[in-house]
């Protein structure tokens, strides 16, 4: 087997895999290592599993909601063994669809685990093989470390891959796979308890929509534990107890660890080689992705820049067209649209109302309505939206809503937003009706306006 190659990239994941077809169809002769299944987190055993189970869970919902609408006769009874088989065969699909365009596109693929045993040279299963280039891929896996105890619980990993419902699930964390895991088991019929140390889950997001996301999953039926730190996990014969600084106990049948992720950077072989690593072990890398050693690049979680597939993805074709196209591209990192599939989604894109006033005069333009498929069906969640206008120049700053279809919506309206669009553009555009997308084009009036002073 040839053993040289104009690039080698470690990792197939979303990142990896987008970097090697672009540079192998610049013409670069490339090589991917992967050690686990071609697709890495996101396909495997991330977003599309999880989105999967979303839907799953999404039917108890539809089902309550199809009685309002004059249906009867309906019920069921969710089967998770005969989810976890059908997702195993879609991941399966979906696996052999991205081997297949490696194939296609002339990317070589090597499984075995990788580390760089010299400059220019990875070695995998005892082989070596030589490239000039070479691109970190191999992104991040969950964290175990933030409490004692947390060894003993499942992570994302194994939710997915659960056959049977747990009765009730602890589930620990406020960020990201915590609100969407405890949205999704709660949906399923788990008695959910969402434990995290902050006032509020989802810290970084609006705080408008980090109230409101409380409210819904409360109204769920998910318990928040919130306020208190947390000090540890215990595993006994009637299932986990949550340790928490107030002294108080919590209970569950199961537990799922969600405190975060660590980038996968261990055993690698790159301190050996001088490459900088920061004190989370994501490797340092600059706009470019080059890391502080000639020749090796990196992408996606393991950089820890923004975890987002999107994101992993946009810098990995980056770096090919850079480097195999002469071209002269960077990732801005400062404008990402990103989605939170609880139910209802949330959804944003720029900057929170404190982040734009610590910039300067801002306008809020809000809409709050019972969207009308849940008020006909009796429901009382409601939607939520918001646009932050820059008070000086009228550019839209920030977009954020909670309610059905916020992902789909927040992403059309984030091409507005990279196109600099100021609230009149939003004026001048038509609704199209009826519709819950329309309210963002016909919110009038700002609710305050604030002159460059953050909001208590
Ligand atoms: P996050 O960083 O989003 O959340 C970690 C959570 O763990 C926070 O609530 C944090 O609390 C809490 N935590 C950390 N340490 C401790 C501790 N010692 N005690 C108590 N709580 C602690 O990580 P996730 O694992 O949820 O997600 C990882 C990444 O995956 C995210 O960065 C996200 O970008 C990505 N992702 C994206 C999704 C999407 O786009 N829909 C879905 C899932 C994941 P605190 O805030 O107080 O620090």
């Amino acid at each position: 087997m040839n053993t040289t190659f104009d690039l080698i990239t470690l990792g197939a994941g979303s990142g990896g895999v987008a970097a090697s077809r672009r540079a192998a169809a610049h013409g670069a002769r490339v090589l991917i290592a992967e050690d686990s299944r071609v697709g890495g987190t996101c396909v495997i055993r991330g977003c599309v599993p999880k989105k999967l189970m979303m839907y799953a869970a999404g039917f108890s919902h539809a089902l309550e909601e199809a009685r309002g609408f004059g249906w009867t006769g309906v019920s069921g009874r969710f089967e998770m063994a005969r989810w976890a088989d059908a997702k195993a065969a879609e991941i399966d699909r979906l696996e052999g669809l991205y081997r297949t365009m490696l194939d296609t596109a002339g990317v070589t693929l090597a499984m075995g685990r990788a580390r760089l045993s010299g400059p220019g040279e990875v070695e995998i299963n005892g082989q070596r093989y030589q490239a000039p280039r070479i691109l970190i891929a191999t992104g991040g896996a969950p964290a175990r470390d933030a409490i004692p105890g947390l060894e003993h619980a499942m992570t994302s990993n194994e939710v997915l891959d659960m056959r049977e419902l747990p009765a009730s699930v602890l589930v620990i964390g406020g960020g990201y796979i915590a609100v969407e895991f405890a949205s999704i088991l709660a949906g399923l019929g788990s008695r959910v308890t969402l434990a995290f140390r902050a006032e509020l889950p989802l810290r970084g997001f609006d705080v408008d929509l980090r109230a409101r996301l409380a409210a819904s999953l409360t109204e769920r039926g998910i318990e928040l534990a919130s306020g208190v730190d947390l000090s540890s996990l215990e595993q006994d014969v009637e299932g986990f107890r949550l340790l928490r600084a107030d002294g108080s106990t919590l209970r569950a049948k199961a537990a799922l660890n969600a405190t975060g992720r660590h980038p996968n950077t261990a055993g690698l072989g790159l301190e050996d080689l001088g490459v900088t690593l920061a004190s989370d072990g994501s490797v340092v890398v600059d706009a470019d992705s080059r890391s502080t050693v000639p020749g090796i690049w990196a992408i996606g979680d393991v950089t820890n820049r923004v975890n987002l597939t999107p994101v992993a993805i946009a810098e990995g074709r980056a770096f090919a067209d850079n480097e195999f196209a002469g071209q002269r591209l960077r990732v801005d990192h400062r404008t990402v649209a990103s989605a939170v599939f609880t139910d209802p989604p949330m959804a944003t894109i720029g900057l929170t109302e404190l982040q734009a006033c610590a910039q300067g005069p801002v306008a809020v333009f809000e809409s709050e309505f019972r969207p009308m498929k849940t008020a006909f069906a009796g429901g009382t969640s409601r939607t939520y939206m918001k646009l932050v206008v820059d008070g000086l120049n009228d550019r839209v700053l920030g977009v954020h809503m909670l309610g059905t279809d916020a992902p789909e919506i927040v992403q059309s309206l984030a091409v507005a937003l990279s196109c600099g669009a100021t609230k009149r553009d939003f004026d001048r555009t038509i609704a199209v009706h009826p519709t819950a997308a329309e309210e963002f084009v016909l919110m009038r009036e700002p609710v305050r306006r604030t002159a460059g002073v953050a909001p208590a």
